[in-house]
């Protein structure tokens, strides 16, 4: 990318790269979700696939309201989160414990996306963007929320049943 100069340039560049992030999330996670075998599991990652593909259309939307056209840059973070979830999804583990590994992965995630997007609103707020600063308000909460249903499948039964795995071996 060209020399930022301001304050708005790093603003666009950190949308283009959530733009990658959600890219990226909505070509692997299909994958992630067919790998579970807890239903909850399956059915939350299937309903955050959906959200992801509205997110990617509204970063699409703030991108082009600047006259900049989304898909300039590529997430090296989400690659990286991505790789490491292919690399556990291809290791072998009880159905059980791969649901807890699942899990761990995906919180990284959300995790990911819940800091990049807190960054670019407080950019927006900084620079009197205050329809962007609400069209990203919503997407951070559904990343909030998809963590903590995340959290919420994993202590109130993934994690259980993973323990009894191991001990009936
Ligand atoms: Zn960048
Ligand atoms: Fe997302
Ligand atoms: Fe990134
Ligand atoms: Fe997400």
């Amino acid at each position: 990318m060209a020399k930022m100069k301001e304050l708005k340039d790093l603003y666009l560049d950190e949308l283009q790269d959530l733009y990658s992030a959600e890219s990226q999330l909505l070509e692997a996670l299909p994958k992630v979700a067919k790998k579970a075998t807890s239903k909850e599991l399956k059915t939350a990652l299937e309903a955050h696939l959906e959200e992801t593909k509205t997110q990617q259309e509204k970063v699409a939307k703030l991108l082009e309201s600047h006259d900049e056209k989304p898909g300039k840059e590529t997430c090296l973070a989400m690659k990286g989160l991505i790789a490491e979830t292919n690399k556990v999804m291809g290791e072998e583990m009880t159905p059980e414990v791969m649901d807890a590994a699942i899990i761990a992965c995906a919180q990284r995630v959300e995790h990911y996306e819940i800091s990049g997007y807190g960054t670019v609103r407080s950019f927006a707020e900084s620079l009197g963007l205050k329809g962007d600063v609400k069209v990203i308000t919503s997407i951070f909460e559904q990343e909030e929320a998809a963590d903590q249903k995340l959290s919420s499948i994993a202590e109130g039964s993934v994690n259980e049943k993973a323990m009894a795995g191991s001990s009936s071996k």
